[in-house]
């Protein structure tokens, strides 16, 4: 049923994207290890924070260990997106369900356009403390490199058995957040090259007042409770700035990309390298 669905999808494919794993690495912080045998995330059926711990160590990086007990004393469901400057940048989706956070990795962040599709990889239920970190993880940590808390707010699922909708591959909800608010759905897919299956959902905006041709990710590019970018997390953390920094929108990356030629050393129509 998604098959035609993502044939449609605009840019790279998912699976071409994934196959990276096994060849780079490059994705080695926001799925599974490549070389290690592949766990299917907690978020499968039983929440716990086993993985998440197991990856970590917590005299070394200023990530929370997690209480078993958590809750939130109002009853309402955290939201949160962290935008990760890890070996590649992505953005972190979690939603508060039974004590932690079910956690995504979005490769290229959400879009505020029903039309698009983001591809959201599953990754290890995370403690819903988490959902206030914002700083650096230091090298040789999982995850190493710059976090930022880019939104954060309530979520509320279209069904209260959001056990039956995990399971299912199909949850619906709502999201009170400062940069994304309104309808949503986060929708479990087949799995791609080294993706373990079930891992692999889509994260689309529903249609409601809340969508918009807006690139939320590039207009919206500072922390909701810092207003720093990336790189001033990085600085501020004693983390690596000028890394930080491609993750940002006046970062190197995209400003090499858009450079125009030096006039006279391009001859029109031909590209600069
Ligand atoms: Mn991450």
């Amino acid at each position: 049923m998604l098959a035609p669905l993502l044939a449609a999808m605009p840019g790279r494919w998912p699976g071409k994207e994934w196959k990276k794993t096994a060849s780079g690495g490059n994705w080695a912080n926001i799925g599974s290890r490549p070389g290690h045998k592949t766990e299917i995330p907690a978020s499968n059926g039983c929440m716990n924070l086993d993985a998440y711990r197991k990856k970590r160590q917590f005299g070394v990086t200023k990530e929370p260990r997690g209480a078993d007990d958590a809750r939130t004393e109002d009853g309402s469901l955290i939201y949160a997106v962290q935008k990760h400057m890890a070996s590649r940048l992505h953005y972190d989706f979690r939603l508060e369900w039974r004590g932690v956070l079910l956690s995504w990795a979005v490769p290229k962040g959400p879009s505020l356009d029903p039309a698009v599709k983001r591809l959201a990889v599953l990754t290890e239920d995370h403690p819903v403390e988490y959902a206030e970190f914002e700083g650096v993880i230091p090298n040789g940590q999982y995850g190493a490199g710059t976090v930022m808390l880019w939104d954060r707010g309530t979520w509320h699922p279209e069904d209260p058995d959001v056990d039956s909708f995990l399971q299912k591959g199909e949850i619906k909800f709502t999201l009170q957040g400062k940069k994304l608010k309104g309808a949503w759905v986060m929708v479990r897919t087949r799995g791609f090259g080294k993706v373990p299956d079930g891992s692999t959902w889509l994260l689309i905006k529903h249609r409601d007042q809340y969508a918009s041709a807006k690139d939320v990710t590039q207009e919206e590019p500072r922390s909701v409770t810092s207003r720093r970018l990336l790189a001033e997390i990085a600085r501020d953390d004693g983390g690596d700035v000028e890394r930080a920094s491609r993750g940002d929108p006046s970062g190197k990356g995209r400003n090499t990309a858009r450079a125009k030629p030096a006039p006279g050393n391009v001859k029109r129509g031909r590209r600069p390298f």
